[in-house]
């Protein structure tokens, strides 16, 4: 399997569909510069639609993490979040947008206690062989990369890579009610 190429940001100015001429209509960048994570004209390099919108996934990791945290930041209330999530509809053979993947990520760390439990039996149901190996002082199950890798079909490196990007964005990494991830060597 070749390694997955990344494509570079596409700077300000340098759009083909969006017109950003001297700055940025949203995030007020100069041309040349890159938008600011999140704004919403920056252009996907890929399919050259709007890049938090699309479903290419074709930023690095750590990109692509900086873009989501910086989109997840935006939410100020569950409403909004669930509200993004409900119209976009979720299509099994599509990469999640950096908008949805955002909105997903407030519900998570937003819903009321009761729901998160709903939240947590969906994701083992998706990934049943998947049990916390770690557990912290505070109860907090962790999962390894090598679950991860395995439960998600995906290399380790690339797990690896995510949670890097992730811890590097400054990023919680919990999901739910007790299910974290971490990396483990
Ligand atoms: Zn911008
Ligand atoms: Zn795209």
């Amino acid at each position: 399997m070749n390694p997955k190429k990344y494509l570079d940001r596409v700077p300000v100015g340098s759009e083909l569909a969006v017109a950003c001429q001297l700055a940025c209509p949203g995030c007020r960048m100069p041309e040349g510069l890159e938008h600011e994570y999140g704004c919403t004209f920056e252009e996907c390099p890929g399919c050259k639609k709007i890049l938090i919108g699309c479903h290419c996934n074709c930023l690095s990791p750590a990109d692509s993490e900086k873009i989501i945290k910086a989109l997840h930041d935006q939410f100020a209330n569950l409403a909004e979040a669930i509200k993004m999530v409900t119209a976009a509809g979720i299509k099994p053979d599509q990469n999640t947008s950096y908008l949805i993947h955002a909105a997903m990520q407030y519900l998570y760390e937003n819903v009321p206690i009761a729901v998160q439990a709903d939240l947590k039996r969906g994701f083992h149901e998706s990934h049943p062989g998947l049990v916390p190996l770690l557990q912290d002082e505070s109860g907090y199950g962790y999962y390894t990369a090598e679950q991860l890798s395995l439960a998600l079909q995906i290399p380790l490196a690339e797990v690896n890579e995510k949670i890097d990007a992730m811890v590097e964005a400054g990023q919680g990494i919990r999901f739910g009610d007790g299910i974290c991830l971490q990396k483990v060597n």
